[in-house]
């Protein structure tokens, strides 16, 4: 298995690649920005990437998946509720004060627990609305870890103060479907560095039966 992460953009988002080296098959987790470097993180794996998948649809995780999909020709996959906030990406710019090029397409939507396979690999996705609607994570059971998107971080949850967000919606997200993992699970999250399922249980101070205003 080879998962890469790669901190791209002024946000300094975390674009994930997952592969099974043995089929060569490889997804692309979103793919921020800074294309170029993305397309060498990918290249040097020598893997193909099959799909692109978006945990969700905020500026900062889509930056660079009209390139990318240039890049491979695949599709891009997400859940149907993230696809009212990519036709919101000018306007996300325009907050940001940015500006934003041309809105990536859908190609299919991905429901609450619907498998992804990347070779002998299946990732599963969680549905975790509350940062953002229609969010997903992607866990992988046997090789034990999940792309927790802006959801989970080492420490937090993602802001849950931008259009669509839920402060209780995201705590229950989280406590469902992600603290319910094992403890030895790695969390790959959208931002900063990686933890663990057991080590946010224990620690996060948003996860410790407060609730998020
Ligand atoms: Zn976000
Ligand atoms: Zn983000």
């Amino acid at each position: 298995m080879i998962l890469e992460m790669l901190t791209v953009g002024p946000f300094q988002e975390n674009c994930y690649l997952v592969g099974d080296e043995s089929s060569g098959s490889a997804v692309l987790i979103d793919p921020g920005d800074e294309a170029a470097r993305i397309a060498m993180m990918v290249e040097n794996t020598g893997l193909v990437v099959e799909k692109i998948l978006l945990t969700h649809a905020h500026i900062d995780h889509v930056g660079a998946v009209v390139a990318a999909v240039e890049e491979y020709s695949c599709p891009v996959l997400a859940h149907e509720e993230s696809v009212e906030m990519l036709g919101r990406l000018p306007q996300q710019a325009v907050m940001m004060g940015m500006k934003f090029g041309k809105i990536p397409e859908v190609d299919d939507f991905i429901p609450d627990g619907g498998e992804i396979k990347v070779g002998s690999l299946s990732l599963q996705a969680l549905y975790t609305p509350g940062h953002s609607p229609g969010h997903l994570a992607f866990y992988e059971a046997n090789e034990g870890f999940v792309v927790a998107g802006d959801a989970l971080f080492a420490g937090s949850v993602g802001r849950v103060d931008l259009p669509g967000g839920d402060g209780p919606l995201l705590i229950r997200s989280i406590t469902e479907k992600l603290l319910t993992l094992p403890g030895e699970t790695l969390v790959c999250p959208g931002h900063g560095p990686q933890t663990t399922i057991a080590r946010e249980r224990d620690t996060n101070p948003f996860l410790q039966g407060g609730s998020l205003i």
